[in-house]
């Protein structure tokens, strides 16, 4: 964080530095130029009309020698330069002398040879035809560049000192709070210290609250789980030291040996649904999906639970027509199979049991309905929850664990489906799952 930060301050700089440079430096040189061409035209100009070099007995000691001055005669050869002594060769071919005795002036620029340096040469013809041409030499750009070079890595160094005090400091102001977060998740007060942080840190508290809801999710199961689990176990060990004891009637001991089976039974039930609801609840396990017919699963399920109805002289029947739908089969069975069981279960004697199977809204729908004993409303939302119940007593004399509406809940879920509860005590109760 700190380095990205830190290379794109520097990168930021360096590129703005350079542009920076190379900009002003071109924009400073043109209008340099311009002044020393304008310098050279007026001077140029100027001693043109004084008509000193009209005679031909010029005094040139008296000429400044800050200018390079050059007087040529119309054939190109050189009358006079205050610069150079030797004998310089004909300047016919000149730009500046060329264009001077075509239009009357002329101006060129020529770099020297090391680059460093330019020469701006201005001519003029004078009235007697002969050419007076200035020159003066001065930086080319590439040494005026060069030139501030030094400063701009001055600057580049002082940048970069600047960019890692500054990266620090603003890696510390992104961080601290973070950290402080962190620490401090359980806080619902706390304030995020800058909006861009809303979403990310609502995200974390959301999934440290799910956390902490399912790990007390699970030590509550574990507890009931335990709890659950001791009560046959304890009374299975009872019966088994009542069967040990002397003095006890066969008929006792066949009583006590039925409350064994019966209690062994009941574990073996909790520990299948304990087995299942674990095993549907975790994200683990995937299930796969087919083709199946409700119609045909529901009538198969209400066979199994002939005998069972038939104690209680409960009649079962199955209305609809064929549904397919995308599931898994054993699911959606285990699914029919809870409800069927509770229905008959908190059915009364004589009572009904219908399921449907029907299109609403072009949703497929299953409902299980009964006419049994009803659940408050008070408790509606609650019997969803694993090992809750209404009547407790009720349920275990019946042989409920109290899981089967939370296996049927985590089966509608991997559904994608939605469930509803419709019951009113002592008229009955119905359950319908959407698909
Ligand atoms: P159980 O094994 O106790 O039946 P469930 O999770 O299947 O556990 O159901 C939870 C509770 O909801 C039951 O104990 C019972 O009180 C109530 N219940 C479920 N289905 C019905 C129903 N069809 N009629 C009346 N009460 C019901």
């Amino acid at each position: 964080m700190k380095k990205k930060i830190n290379g794109s301050l520097i990168g930021l700089s360096l590129i703005s530095i350079i542009i920076t440079s190379i900009l002003l430096t071109s924009v400073y040189y043109n209008n340099f130029k311009l002044q020393v061409e304008d310098d050279l035209k007026l001077s140029a100009k100027l001693l043109a009309s004084t008509d000193y070099f009209d005679s031909d007995n010029i005094d040139f000691s008296v000429l400044n020698k800050e200018v390079r001055i050059t007087l040529i005669d119309k054939s190109g050869i050189v009358l006079y330069d205050n610069d150079v002594n030797d004998k310089l060769d004909n300047h016919l071919n000149r730009k500046e002398i060329a264009d001077a005795i075509k239009y009357g002036e002329g101006n060129s620029t020529r770099t020297s040879n090391t680059l460093n340096m330019v020469t701006y040469y201005y001519a003029i013809m004078l009235k007697d035809g002969r050419i007076l041409r200035l020159s003066k030499d001065a930086k080319s750009i590439t040494a005026i560049f060069l030139n501030t070079l030094p400063f701009a890595f001055m600057l580049v160094a002082l940048i970069m000192i600047a960019c890692l005090i500054i990266s620090k400091f603003l890696t510390m102001q992104l961080i601290k709070p973070i950290n402080e977060l962190a620490d401090n998740l359980d806080n619902a007060n706390l304030t995020v210290p800058y909006k861009e942080l809303i979403p990310i840190t609502d995200k974390i508290r959301k999934q440290h609250t799910d956390i902490l809801e399912a790990s007390k999710m699970r030590q509550e199961f574990t507890a009931n789980v335990s709890h659950e689990l001791k009560t046959p176990l304890t009374s299975i060990m009872g019966y088994s030291e009542l069967l040990k004891s002397q003095n006890t009637s066969k008929e006792q001991k066949e009583h006590f040996i039925d409350e064994i089976l019966k209690n062994a039974d009941r574990l073996l039930s909790l520990i299948d649904d304990i087995i299942k609801v674990t095993k549907l609840s975790s994200n683990e396990v995937s299930f796969e999906f087919m083709d199946v017919n409700l119609y045909e699963i529901a009538k198969s399920q209400v066979k199994n639970y002939d005998i069972e109805a038939k104690k209680k002289n409960i009649t079962l029947e199955v209305n609809g027509k064929d549904l397919v739908i995308k599931a898994n089969d054993h699911l959606i069975e285990e699914l029919i199979d809870n409800l069927l069981q509770n229905s008959i279960r908190y059915g009364n004697n004589n009572g009904h049991v219908w399921i449907n199977i029907y299109e609403n809204n072009n949703r497929k729908c299953l409902s299980v309905e009964d006419d049994g004993i009803g659940i408050p409303l008070s408790e509606q939302d609650r019997i969803f929850e694993r090992f809750y119940r209404v009547d407790k007593s009720r349920s275990k004399k019946a042989g409920g664990t109290g899981l089967g509406l939370a296996i049927v809940k985590h089966i509608v879920e991997i559904h994608n489906a939605e469930i509803k509860l419709t019951s009113t005590p002592g008229v009955g109760t119905k359950i319908e799952v959407f698909f």
